[in-house]
């Protein structure tokens, strides 16, 4: 195992990995921005280096600066979490060329799958389902003819997209030619990239994705699925597993295919495989009204590969009773798997909730201000991970994410009863937050047969509006504002010019 470890990411995963890397005896080094000062993550690890300014270009996405504080700092691993440079196959090919272990893929297969249109061309030769759709095309015509071809709606997609930019619905001819001047600028704008490919817009549609794992011995098992169809603006906010449409058999073919994708590029370390599953009314897979669904073995199609750790990994690890930043650790060190696939389980149900500091009521705008109460719910099956604690500072530099509520049960239905109890119990001043909106979706009759497909947060769920607070919580946030003089929270936009920053309008980057 190693002895010291760099993690270059901050917040609730960078707190994640330090608590793994303590089980395991390792000591860890934390990096941190000017914002960043007293965040619980620098203040938790062993040792912390500061590594620049606020903006991401200019900390925690210095791939030079990071490589280097590990040196410096003598580790012998760098773990880089998700989003920033996780996906990066430049900064993992200098990890390794600086004589430290990346704790996570090759360079070479995170290049294989940062691109939308070459793996989907890769995914097609290996045998993997994909949304029907072409890739490679550039003249107008060309792109007129193939939408055609695959027959309206369609998806425009950034080839270099990710986190839900780039994306275009188009629903006849007419709009072609906007959709993809909009996905081309907004393309090349964050990625710096405008190639698009146009495929199949499947309507309504359940996002399932398969976690795999492999170590450096050429053993590839997969953990199961993740239900993440509820969605607002091609971004999770709750997650699940198991999901509540497989059945054994989809469950089955669809873990060997996430095994085919990984085996096509010689993967090791944590991964996940995104499928889109069509449940359309007219679709093969629909059978009768409303719940029940027939699924048909073609019914699932390859969207793309996450070649890290991924946001909503730990209700795998409460199912499958696997840790997986200790087997992202012992993989990278070199260690066998002790277990082959028929020795994993999927125990009970689990469900994440992602707690954002954003308004609901006001567009989802960020809300920033001092966390003036913070206080996570506690009991049986409730796990938090978090980045945050009381008197800390919500700034608009980063991700509003302020906590992963997570919840484990033996029924689905028992698992979304302690949920709403747990967003009950969440107490947060200072900042508005999303919990009573996310309570309010768990309690729809949708929600609980599982009949929430990716565009159900949108158009089922859109009419929502906050319930007006009770005496005793307007009594207790008023007190808390007396207490720590802070000032109630508004929604802001930052001016920042890093088109990834979550804070620019309403087009939050979410990983
Ligand atoms: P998901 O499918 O889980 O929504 P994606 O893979 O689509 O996640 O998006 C993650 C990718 O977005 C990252 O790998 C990275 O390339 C990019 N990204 C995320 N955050 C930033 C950031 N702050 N700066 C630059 N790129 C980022
Ligand atoms: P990103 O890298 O931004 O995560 P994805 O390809 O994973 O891009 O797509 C993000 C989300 O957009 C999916 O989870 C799904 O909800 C939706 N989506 C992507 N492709 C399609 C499609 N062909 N039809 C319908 N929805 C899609
Ligand atoms: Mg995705």
């Amino acid at each position: 195992m190693f002895n010291k470890v760099l993690i270059a990411n901050r917040g609730e995963i960078a707190i994640r990995i330090m608590r793994a890397c303590r089980e395991l005896g390792v000591r860890t080094v934390a990096v941190y921005s000017e914002a960043d000062k007293n965040a619980q993550h620098t203040q938790l690890a062993d040792e912390a280096v500061f590594i620049g300014n606020a903006p991401p270009k200019e900390s925690y996405l210095n791939a030079d600066v990071l490589i280097q504080s590990a040196l410096d700092s003598q580790a012998d691993a760098v773990h880089p979490g998700y989003g920033f440079l996780s996906e990066n196959a430049s900064f993992a090919a200098g990890v390794e060329s600086a004589g430290l272990t990346f704790i996570g893929p090759s360079a070479d297969s995170i290049r294989a799958m940062g691109d939308k249109a070459e793996s989907k061309i890769l995914m097609k030769k290996s045998g993997v389902p994909t949304v029907p759709g072409y890739e490679g095309l550039e003249t107008f015509a060309d792109f007129k003819n193939a939408a055609k071809d695959i027959g309206y709606p369609v998806l425009v997609k950034a080839a270099a997209g990710g986190g839900g930019k780039g994306m275009r619905v188009v629903n006849e001819e007419s709009e072609l030619k906007e959709a993809m001047e909009l996905a081309r600028s907004e393309a090349q704008n964050a990625f710096g990239d405008e190639r698009l490919l146009v495929e199949k817009y499947i309507a309504d549609a359940h996002h399932v994705e398969i976690q795999v794992f492999g170590d450096k011995h050429g053993n590839l098992v997969h953990l199961f699925e993740r239900e993440c169809s509820a969605q607002r603006r091609h971004q999770k906010i709750i997650e699940e597993s198991p999901s509540p449409l497989l059945t054994p058999e989809l469950r089955a073919q669809m873990g060997q295919a996430a095994i085919n994708a990984a085996k096509a590029i010689n993967y090791h370390n944590a991964g996940t495989v995104e499928f889109i599953l069509d449940s359309s009314p007219s679709s093969p897979l629909r059978h009768g009204s409303g719940q029940a669904f027939i699924l048909h073995p073609s019914s699932f199609y390859f969207l793309e590969m996450n070649t890290r750790l991924q946001v909503e990994h730990p209700v795998t690890e409460l199912v499958t009773g696997l840790d997986l930043v200790h087997w992202q650790m012992r993989v990278a060190a070199g260690e066998k798997f002790p277990f082959a696939q028929n020795d994993l389980h999927q125990h009970g149900h689990a469900i994440e909730c992602r707690v954002y500091a954003e308004d609901p009521a006001n567009g989802f705008l960020p809300s920033v201000g001092r966390l003036l109460q913070f206080i996570p719910p506690q009991g049986p099956g409730i796990r938090v991970d978090s980045g945050f604690a009381a008197g800390d500072e919500v700034t608009h530099h980063y991700d509003p994410l302020l906590a992963k509520l997570i919840v484990h049960a033996g029924s689905r239905a028992e698992a979304i009863r302690r949920m709403k109890t747990a967003l009950d119990d969440f107490i947060v001043h200072g900042v508005i937050t999303n919990i009573d909106y996310m309570r309010a979706a768990l309690e729809t009759d949708d929600f609980k047969q599982g009949n929430v497909s990716t565009r159900w947060v949108e158009t089922k769920f859109g009419e929502w509006t906050p319930p007006q607070p009770d005496l005793r919580s307007l009594i207790a946030a008023a007190l808390a504002d007396v207490v720590f003089v802070g000032g109630r929270a508004q929604p802001a936009v930052s001016n920042e010019t890093d088109p990834f920053n979550p804070w620019k309008g309403t087009g939050n980057y979410r990983n």
